[in-house]
């Protein structure tokens, strides 16, 4: 039975990143991943908020476009236009994008399994089975669960994860599209879901929505969407795509024994938009500083450090996320449309373009509380709940 370091489950983004820091530092890694071409299908829109820039790498040739602005629109079209001079995001090539980082993990010196399916794992011993005929087990001192929103390690010493349905359709639109715009739409029939439009080029746009719903529903929301809208109406339809997001569980255990979970496996996702990989990066990072630790010293009780610092550094986050999530899942359609008419009003479209950002939203919200104004855009019966909110900061 072959012997690694660390065996890592999964060969999506934050697995390969793992992956490459761990082979870079001379560990002997082990990637087992059941599909036979990583990235395929599509289930992703592919938009990375600017900080990707410093936590992982993304080379040129996977933008496909790039973002300064959003417009956000409420169920009766009342819009608020929110942007900066810069690029906020990138619109990638996410099935080049997964490929490449599994090559470049690959060409570090980590050893990738493709066509294995893991079965089961052991956390005390280190023991992994697949499904398949040759490279039957292995065995590993550290496992890592980077396998998706299904995960079999977090299985292993956790419930079954909660996840939502996405739903998404990459569209040749009849009129052109503002390349550097993105659009969201909010309607409390998908909350605490959106209708997503990501522009690839003036006339094609990756356009999709997530929620509690089954796919058919989905889609057949979108398709409403899209006949009532005049942006999209006459659209072709080119291609489907359909994912899972977990949903972030605060609960979740990320440690257990020798295994530790990281990306979607783990939940870590953000609360408001289902967006994954920043945090799955920046987890990557940790991942690979805590486990090479304790490979160093053989302590593999110091693994939990990872759990401890992923929640030191994305708590506060995390936790305001979720309430700003369960606040809009009380709006109805007239509370959001009045919310944006009010927004619109009090000029927030200027706070958000200043302070917002995709991939934090705690200090456009610590914001919005320091000047008063959540409290002047969200109807009266909400304010207890909202001041939950307050208090956290
Ligand atoms: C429709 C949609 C749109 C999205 N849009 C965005 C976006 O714009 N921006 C963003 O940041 N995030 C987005 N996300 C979320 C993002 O795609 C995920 O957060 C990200 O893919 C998580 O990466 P990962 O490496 O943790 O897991 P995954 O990408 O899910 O990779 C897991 C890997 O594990 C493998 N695997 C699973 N089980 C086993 C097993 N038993 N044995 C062997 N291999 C196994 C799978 O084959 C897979 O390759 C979107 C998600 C969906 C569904």
């Amino acid at each position: 039975m072959s012997s690694f370091d660390v065996a890592i489950i999964g060969a999506g983004p934050a697995g390969s990143t793992l992956a490459r820091y761990m082979a870079e530092k001379g560990y002997k890694v082990a990637v087992i991943d059941k599909k036979k071409e990583i990235g395929v299908p599509l289930q992703c829109a592919g938009l990375l908020g600017r900080k990707i820039k410093e936590l992982n790498v993304l080379p040129k040739e996977f933008i496909i476009n790039e973002v300064n602005g959003a417009y956000l629109h409420s169920p009766s079209n009342n819009i608020l236009k929110v942007s900066k001079k810069d690029t906020q995001a990138y619109v990638i090539d996410r099935i080049g994008y997964d490929q490449h980082l599994a090559e470049i993990a690959e060409a570090e010196g980590a050893d990738f399994l493709y066509k294995h399916k893991v079965k089961s794992v052991n956390n005390s011993s280190g023991k992994i089975i697949m499904a398949n005929q040759g490279h039957k087990e292995l065995s590993a001192k550290v496992i890592v669960g980077a396998d998706g929103h299904s995960s079999i390690v977090s299985q292993s010493f956790n419930k079954s994860s909660k996840t939502f349905n996405a739903a998404q359709y990459l569209i040749e639109t009849p009129k052109p599209l503002e390349t550097n715009f993105v659009e969201l739409h909010v309607n409390s029939n998908i909350s605490p879901g959106f209708i997503w439009s990501i522009p690839i080029s003036e006339t094609h746009s990756r356009i999709g929505l997530f929620g509690n719903h089954d796919y058919k529903t989905l889609t057949n929301f979108l398709e409403e969407f899209m006949i009532s809208n005049s942006h999209f109406t006459g659209s072709n339809i080119i291609k489907k795509y359909q994912g899972k997001i977990p949903v972030f569980d605060p609960k979740k255990k990320l440690v257990h024994k020798r295994s530790i979970l990281l990306g979607d496996a783990a939940s870590q996702v953000k609360p408001t938009t289902g967006g994954g990989l920043l945090i799955g990066f920046a987890c990557a990072k940790i991942a690979s500083d805590v486990v090479s630790r304790s490979l160093d010293n053989e302590k593999f009780s110091d693994l939990k450090d990872y759990e401890s610092q992923f929640k030191k550094r994305y708590w506060k986050e995390l936790k305001t996320q979720i309430m700003v999530q369960k606040t809009f899942e009380l709006l109805n359609n007239n509370d959001l449309d009045q919310m944006f008419i009010k927004s619109k009003e009090k000029g927030l479209e200027n706070i958000i373009s200043e302070y917002g950002d995709m991939d934090s939203q705690s200090l456009l919200i610590k914001e919005l509380f320091k000047r008063g104004l959540i409290f002047d855009i969200l109807p009266k019966i909400f304010y207890r709940s909202v001041s939950h909110i307050w208090k956290f900061f």
